[in-house]
């Protein structure tokens, strides 16, 4: 990034009255905040920050950006002036971290603090020193490359009040970690060095290969993060979002681990977190949060980062579009089950790669590698256009299904493995036999081919079904894989109007309390959108004539009792669109294949197959994993081979 920066120039009054007001520096964190912001808004690719005491001694931030005029020193350090934006309309599409012209005025006003820096067309280097308010020495020659040096010393000596609210220099340097390693993650074309009492505490070289991107990404997240978590990249006409997201079973007590940028930029916005939390309602488990690292970039002029002092928050010129943008990729991405993914790794393909690469883009676009559990991360070309295209690439070619290659939306609502013409279901849902002796591939076909959970060995304790893969072998929870399953199906027929009925060959009769017929009567239409039919036979008797399709082999009566039940609940606040997800999910639980009901190996082949396929079927309706692999490297090494 080689932006030059333009001659800096005080703010007209009008102008610098309009910006957001509050105070900057709070704490040693902030100094480095507006410090390393005007070191990445000089195009700087090379940054160290050195601090004592936990920055209440010393902060040194040098960097080799552009650097600062001679004659603008002074202005630099004056209360806003800029060189970054000069009109009112400059400030409604800001594309620097900075524009307040307020920072190095408000830090040198309560530091001792030097200025040293070479412009990129000047021949020497010249330094500012001052101490305190105004007070400010002769400018200096001073042998320095191109770039800039600012040293902070002695944070708050003239203002004890605020000197007596900074913790201990351990907290201090947290804060001052913490921000250090959000810039480190938001740009992996830089290189960065912090230090810390002389000891150097992290440093990252420039990634941009997907070895060092994945190396340095691991450094700052963990390497369980990177282990489990999917790379996504969505690219809309002006909007885009790339990045991490933790797979839902790699899930967090707290939101410790949420990272999100906008424009390059470190935000903590409640919109942001939102939309994602909504993303990963239907995989997680209740209280656990989810673990990301996401780069949001659209046009300067749909944000407006004149809302905070600190610039933490932003506001959105059209936040629906961007919440129901970020909602719609974190959702689609994480319920592509890894299932459904090809045992190749395949690098993706970055949709920007040559071209914008203004501002927060160009390390998105360096940042387009596969972390290992996710593989062929196809780009989106529009939000409409959208998901099903993208997934169909994804598709497992070799899975040996002999079912029409379909994304998983049309999949789900077409049934492969259930024979419908028409309304009319010809073949039992729960049973798998069918389509499974006609679709499964023998299974000596070569590894390579081999479908992602393998094929069906045995079945132990009518719990679990051993697989074995191209990498080992495969434990799969039955009875959590197929609710998952049955769940999907059924949220499906419901986004397609109603659930597929299937009438009683003999009509169930039901008796039922009066207040529960009552629940009935005022919820039977949208029982019958459940597909459980039913006519009064009596004041305390249903005759139940219909059931879905999906659920027909479980127990009606009981599945009948419990939607009753949580009729009763939803009636209260008569939100069934709102809680439909938790009602279909109470019928998944009864339409799925109990523990201790023996499976044939082609109807455990069969689920294998519908877990490859089906949404979300990496995690059960409770956010638990479904299937676990064991690599052949995991076995040797629980019986302790070669050594
Ligand atoms: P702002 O960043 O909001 O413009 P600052 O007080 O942080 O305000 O900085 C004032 C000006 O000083 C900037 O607009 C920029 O032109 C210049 N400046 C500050 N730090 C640097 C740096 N590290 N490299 C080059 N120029 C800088
Ligand atoms: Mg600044």
């Amino acid at each position: 990034m080689s932006q030059i920066l333009g001659h800096i120039r005080s703010l007209p009054s009008h102008l610098a009255d309009q910006i957001a007001a509050g105070e900057v520096v709070e704490r040693p964190a902030s100094v480095v905040k507006e410090l390393l912001e005007n070191a990445l808004d000089s195009g700087a690719n090379q940054i160290t920050v050195e601090i004592e005491e936990g920055g209440e001694k010393a902060i040194y931030v040098t960097d080799n950006g552009c650097g600062i005029r001679k004659d603008e020193l002074m202005l630099a350090v004056s209360r806003h002036a800029t060189s970054k934006i000069s009109t009112t309309e400059d400030l409604s599409s800001v594309s620097s971290l900075g524009f307040r012209g307020e920072a190095l005025a408000s830090i040198s006003s309560v530091s001792r603090f030097r200025l040293l820096s070479r412009h990129q067309e000047a021949e020497a280097g010249w330094e500012l020193a001052g101490e305190g308010e105004g007070r400010w020495c002769d400018i200096e020659p001073v042998a320095h490359p191109v770039g800039t040096s600012v040293r902070v010393e002695d944070l708050f000596f003239n203002t004890p009040a605020r000197k007596k609210f900074l913790r201990s220099a351990r907290t201090e340097f947290t804060h001052i970690d913490q921000l250090v390693k959000r810039v480190m993650l938001s740009r992996p074309d830089l290189s960065m060095t912090l230090i810390h009492n002389g000891s150097v505490v992290r440093q990252v070289k420039q990634a941009n290969d997907e070895a060092s991107l994945k190396k340095r990404l691991s450094h700052l997240m963990g390497a369980p993060f990177v282990e489990q978590s999917l790379s996504l990249t969505f690219d809309a006409q002006e909007i885009s979002l790339t990045g991490w997201a933790g797979q839902p079973t790699f899930n967090r007590h707290q939101t410790d681990m949420q990272y999100f940028f906008v424009n390059g930029r470190i935000v903590r916005d409640r919109l942001l977190s939102h939309a994602v939390k909504q993303a990963y309602a239907d995989v997680l488990y209740h209280g656990r949060h989810p673990a990301y690292v996401l780069f949001l970039t659209l046009p300067f002029d749909q944000v407006d980062v004149n809302v905070h002092p600190a610039k933490y928050e932003v506001r959105f010129a059209n936040s629906r579009w961007v919440y129901d943008f970020i909602r719609r990729s974190v959702k689609e991405r994480v319920g592509r089950p890894v299932a459904s993914e090809g045992n190749k790794a395949h690098v993706s393909q970055s949709s920007q790669s040559g071209s914008d690469k203004e501002g927060g883009q160009a390390y998105q676009a360096a940042m387009q590698f596969q972390a290992p559990s996710s593989q062929n991360d196809a780009s989106n070309t529009g939000l409409d256009a959208g998901y099903a295209d993208d997934t169909g690439q994804n598709e497992d070619k070799s899975t040996g299904y002999s079912g029409v290659q379909e994304s998983p939306s049309v999949y789900a609502s077409s049934f492969s493995i259930h024979d419908i013409h028409g309304d009319k279901v010809t073949q039992e849902v729960s049973d798998f036999s069918a389509q499974a002796s006609s679709s499964i591939a023998p299974c000596n076909q070569a590894q390579a081919d081999s479908p992602r959970l393998g094929y069906a060995k045995a079945q132990i304790h009518g719990v679990f079904i051993l697989a074995e893969n191209a990498h080992g072998a495969v434990l799969v929870d039955m009875h959590a894989a197929h609710e998952r399953i049955v769940y999907e199906r059924l949220k499906t027929q419901w986004q397609n109007q109603r659930l597929i009925s299937q009438p009683l060959l003999v009509p169930i009769s039901i008796a039922l309390s009066r207040s529960e017929m009552q629940v009935w009567e005022q919820y039977e239409d949208a029982f019958s959108r459940l597909g459980l039919v039913a006519e009064p036979l009596g004041p305390e008797q249903l005759k139940l004539t219909e059931v879905p399709a999906l659920l027909a082999k479980s127990d009606v009566v009981t599945l009948f009792n419990d939607m009753l039940a949580d009729f009763a609940v939803v009636g209260e606040s008569d939100q069934l669109d709102q809680r439909i997800n938790e009602l279909l999910s109470t019928m998944a639980c009864h339409g799925s294949v109990r523990a201790n009901r023996p499976l044939t190996i082609d109807e455990m082949n069969a689920l294998l197959r519908d877990m490859e396929r089906t949404e979300r079927s990496d995690q059960c309706n409770h956010g638990r994993p479904t299937w676990v692999q064991l690599s052949m490297d995991q076995l040797d090494r629980l019986f302790m081979r070669g050594r």
